[in-house]
């Protein structure tokens, strides 16, 4: 298994360690895996609810296959979130609350989960 793979998942609550929404949490709404083609790496991203927003200007022109009205609605500035690569959150623990780090454990069974490294619990 990867060292590297996405260990934030839908669903999570992150804290923003970086950038403009330092110190923010907020709930993951996608997680994006990571692209290893070596013309664009890129480690994996998440979009946060309500964090990292970002204004798109939309031009109606550039919408192509839209009714007429969709057009309109979707013209104009559009706030959105935009992708924060998983390296500048860290997971809210669900147990102990705290912004920590995952690591992966194992089962009796082989199974394998998240786990938080301040309480050492399971995270899923
Ligand atoms: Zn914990």
């Amino acid at each position: 298994m990867s060292q590297t793979g996405t260990r934030i998942r839908r669903g999570d609550v992150v804290r923003i360690m970086a950038g403009k929404d330092v110190g923010k949490e907020g709930k993951v709404l996608r997680a994006i895996a990571p692209d290893p083609s070596p013309k664009k790496k890129r480690p994996s991203r998440v979009v946060v609810e309500g964090l990292n927003i970002m204004i798109k200007h939309v031009r109606p022109k550039a919408q192509q296959n839209v009714t007429p009205a969709a057009q309109q609605q979707q013209s104009g500035r559009v706030e959105m979130e935009a992708p924060i690569y998983t390296s500048k959150v860290m997971l809210i623990c669900p147990n102990c609350g705290q912004p920590t780090r995952v690591g992966i454990g194992s089962s009796a069974t082989g199974e394998r989960f998240r786990a938080c490294k301040k309480c050492d619990k399971q995270i899923d």
